[in-house]
């Protein structure tokens, strides 16, 4: 073997990782090079306040392929779970929360009628998601041209869809093309239960609940549940320690993780990939490069523009991958009290998104560049199950905050203040007296979460999961198998099918590709 039979990942994010020990676990030299000090990327478990850990960005799993974890035997390369099967709390400000587990009402007041609409939607929902979920693991099918296998996957596609039965498939191709908004609406009366369900549609998207695709943003959020995982799930040590076991599975597969080694360039031989320079100047061969960074990043930057076609080029650029998430994390010298919600109930996944309108509201805000007064959140505790991410009896408190502005109209911190301000007001309401336990805090808008995790736009998925952005155009029409026009370079992140969450699929996809182009070769 020479060194340019070795294969280099750039980034050592959940997805890197899985696919460089696919690709160790064949046989084949791998290196990955990951500019954090960390590995995990977005899921990442890090300090932010002396004492305190929290979940980088990614702070729930719910997605995690229960096929990679077994092949590449996460539990014994150290990965726990502190808590699986959170329950979703819908909080209310009159204190009337409702408490659901799936598509059941465990507590709360609901209508006859939105108790039987609620198990009927939750059960449709997990069909038409598990449509999706069996997508995951296959290389999306070329539109047009290609060979049997491409013809194969459409037809499995269009046969998983046929499979529904007649009803159901006419009511996935309705709600498909409408919007959670208008779905919820026809379905449920109680505006508490809307609004929950509604966030759940557009967490981590540049979408409100009446924007179209809100639907199959949802679906994706699903799928994880209906392919074999532990629900709602939070590992010992935060999300990072899913990192960090796929980490050393990838290492007793013999690959070589570098961490603090940012990558500047892909370098080139005529037209092949030759290898990878690091910002440091040191140079490594290669025949073949796979990257974790996102597609925008990967191919305007690290190749350069120059060795692609110009209409391939265009619509790398036109990736919509604006991200509209910030995420809050909270030092706390006591557990939060919130206002008629027993303390037990404290650690299990909170929401305050209280009706459509709220919702739909905030993302207006956000989208015309102003931080929204009234946010809607996704909030965790994990520290209530996990005594390693915070000194003894004190806790910390995750939330997603949605929407923040992805190109704030102030400049400055003030978007920052502004929106930290208006979270702390709204957590306040709900948990009197929470302003003054808070010992330490960072909010992180999508600027940050561009600059500390190199995701182009700070978007969830490295690009919107939209249906001009899916499966056989993901990330962009002609690259959706993981080859890039480029011998001998691929992508194995997010912006590639199946797109974001922690799910490791898009990685292990990648490495078949790898390895089903050597074979061809
Ligand atoms: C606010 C927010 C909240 C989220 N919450 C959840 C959640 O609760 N649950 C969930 O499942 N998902 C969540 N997500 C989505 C999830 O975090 C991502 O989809 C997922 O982390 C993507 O994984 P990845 O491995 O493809 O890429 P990443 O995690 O982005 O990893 C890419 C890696 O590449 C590295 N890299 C980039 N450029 C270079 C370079 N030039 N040289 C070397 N290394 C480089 C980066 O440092 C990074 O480590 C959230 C995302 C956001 C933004």
């Amino acid at each position: 073997m020479t060194d340019r039979d070795r294969i280099v990942v750039i980034g050592g994010g959940h997805n890197g990782l899985v696919c460089a020990a696919f690709l160790a676990r064949a046989g084949r030299e791998v290196i990955v090079l990951e500019a954090a000090a960390q590995v995990g990327g977005a899921a990442v478990t890090r300090e932010f306040t002396k004492g305190f850990r929290a979940s980088g960005c990614a702070h729930l799993s719910y997605l995690l392929d229960a096929g990679i974890a077994r092949d590449l035997k996460l539990a014994s390369h150290g990965l726990k779970w502190a808590r699986t099967g959170l329950k979703t709390v819908a909080l209310a400000s009159a204190g009337d929360h409702l408490v659901l587990d799936g598509g059941k009402l465990e507590s709360g007041t609901l209508s006859e009628s939105d108790r039987a609409a609620l198990a009927a939607y939750h059960a449709q929902m997990l069909r038409f998601a598990r449509v999706l979920a069996k997508q995951h693991n296959r290389q999306p099918p070329r539109l047009g041209g290609g060979g049997r296998s491409d013809f194969m996957g459409a037809a499995k596609l269009g046969l998983d869809i046929r499979l529904l039965g007649r009803d159901s498939m006419r009511e996935f191709l309705r709600i498909a093309g409408i919007n959670i908004y208008d779905v919820l609406e026809e379905k449920f009366e109680s505006p508490l239960l809307q609004g929950a369900l509604a966030l759940d549609a557009v967490l981590g998207a540049n979408l409100g609940p009446r924007s179209n695709n809100s639907i199959l943003a949802l679906l994706h959020r699903l799928s994880g549940q209906s392919n074999g995982n532990n629900g709602f799930s939070l590992p010992e040590g935060g999300m990072g320690a899913i990192g960090e076991a796929m980490a050393a599975a990838a290492r007793a597969a013999g690959a070589t993780i570098r961490t603090g080694s940012p990558v500047a360039r892909i370098t080139l031989e005529g037209d092949v990939v030759s290898g990878v320079e690091l910002e440091n100047g040191e140079k490594i061969a290669a025949r073949t490069v796979v990257s974790n960074a996102d597609p925008a990043r990967t191919l305007l930057s690290l190749l350069g523009a120059r060795h692609l076609e110009t209409g391939f080029v265009h619509r790398v650029r036109h990736i919509r991958m604006k991200g509209m998430a910030a995420k809050l994390h909270l030092a706390l010298d006591a557990l939060p009290a919130f206002a008629r919600l027993p303390a037990e109930l404290a650690g299990e996944r909170l929401l305050i998104s209280p009706d459509l309108v709220y919702l739909e509201h905030a993302f207006d805000h956000a989208k015309y560049g102003q931080c929204s007064p009234e946010p809607a959140l996704e909030i965790t505790i994990p520290s209530v199950h996990d005594k390693t991410l915070a000194p003894a009896g004190k806790h910390v408190l995750s939330a997603i905050v949605q929407y923040a502005p992805h190109d704030p109209r102030a400049s400055g911190d003030g978007p920052r203040r502004e929106l930290l301000e208006h979270t702390l007001g709204v957590l306040e309401r709900h948990a009197p007296g929470l302003r003054r336990q808070i010992v330490g805090s960072e909010l992180l808008l999508p600027a940050d979460i561009e600059r500390v995790f190199r995701i182009t736009g700070g978007h969830w998925h490295h690009g919107e999961l939209a249906l001009d952005q899916m499966m056989m155009v993901r990330p962009v029409p002609g690259a959706a198998q993981y080859a890039m026009p480029v011998t001998g370079l691929f992508l194995c992140g997010a912006g590639c099918h199946p797109g974001g969450g922690v799910m490791g699929a898009a990685g292990r996809n990648a490495a078949n590709a790898v390895l089903a182009t050597e074979r061809a070769a």
